[in-house]
């Protein structure tokens, strides 16, 4: 299995993809919507693979959507990074994760254009459902009970990524082990 690790360039959205396949063996989509165009989008996916998107600040999280409103399109509003675009499916969800924002992005092979201006809102849910990744997208928030005065916004959330509790509390959060602790919501619920 490969393991790749990735997220929006201010941090505040971070993705883990894991694959049976090698980056060089991948043939990442340039979808020719308006959309993933102005965004030189190259995406990735794989129904054996895993995908799980970790929303680190809910208020930076953009769930764009267009056209035919049929999948979010996950945008960090703070460094306007896309990310992945993302089907909630009741009991299930898939994705696809735009390489771009890899760490390994240098690995992969370039894009092959696409076009599916053809397909109607029914046709694009089965692609997804066939083609895009089993995925998880988790919303951690910071519940803080401390008084507004001491409250400080965590500036290390790259390094405490995939933990629900900041494990060393930093230096932003020390009092938050009396005060205040982490809900996560997930999609799929
Ligand atoms: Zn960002």
């Amino acid at each position: 299995m490969h393991h790749f690790h990735g997220g929006c360039h201010c941090g505040a959205i971070a993705v883990e993809y894991q694959t049976g396949i090698a980056p060089e063996e991948t043939t990442p989509r340039a979808c020719q919507c308006s959309f993933c165009r102005k965004h030189d989008a190259r995406a990735l996916s794989d129904p054996a693979g895993r995908l799980i998107i970790t929303v680190h600040d809910e208020t930076r999280l953009e769930r764009y959507r267009f056209g035919l409103r049929s999948a979010d399109f996950l945008l960090c509003r703070k460094c306007g990074v896309y990310v992945s675009a993302f089907l909630d499916d009741g009991d299930a969800a898939f994705g696809n994760v735009m390489v771009n924002v890899l760490d390994d992005r240098a690995r992969f092979p370039d894009a092959t254009p696409i076009d599916r201006s053809g397909e109607d809102a029914a046709g694009k849910t089965a692609r997804r459902r066939a083609q895009w990744t089993p995925a998880t997208l988790r919303i951690l928030a910071q519940i803080d009970a401390r008084p507004r005065r001491n409250r400080r916004v965590c500036a290390g959330f790259r390094t405490h990524r995939y933990k629900s509790r900041h494990n060393p509390p930093c230096r932003w959060n020390r009092g938050l082990s009396k005060g205040g602790a982490w809900s996560v919501t997930i999609f799929p619920g």
